[in-house]
């Protein structure tokens, strides 16, 4: 399944060349339209890696799940702040869940 993008949430990354969804995707699948909003090249190759979805700073990008995991319709987005990735996932009744990650460890006192 490709990505969605919300063109309201999305700003291109600003004045950004290269924004940071077009910098992570590992298929060069993103770019900017003349718009100054991201859009996928080809989304029958993206491979959902969700690569995009993390990086993304105003949460404008999103990925629907596999039937057999989320249900017909489930959507998952990202936020990733300092230390913290945290996963909204949108299921086909409309309810929602979080899980938050931790990514990173606090340094050793030692
Ligand atoms: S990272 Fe988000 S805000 Fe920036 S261009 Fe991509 S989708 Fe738009
Ligand atoms: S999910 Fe992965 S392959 Fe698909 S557009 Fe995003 S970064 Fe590229």
């Amino acid at each position: 399944m490709p990505v969605k993008v919300d063109k309201n949430l999305c700003n291109g990354c600003g004045n950004a060349t290269e924004p940071r969804c077009v910098r992570v995707c590992p298929g060069d699948l993103l770019f900017k339209d003349s718009a100054n909003r991201c859009a996928v090249r080809d989304p029958r190759d993206c491979w959902d890696c969700a690569a995009c979805i993390k990086e993304c700073p105003r949460q404008a990008l999103e990925m629907y799940l596999p039937v057999q995991i989320g249900g017909r319709g489930a959507t998952l987005k990202a936020k990733s702040e300092q230390g913290v990735l945290s996963w909204f996932l949108t299921k086909p009744d409309g309810t929602t869940e979080t899980f938050i990650i931790k990514t990173r460890t606090e340094k050793s006192q030692s």
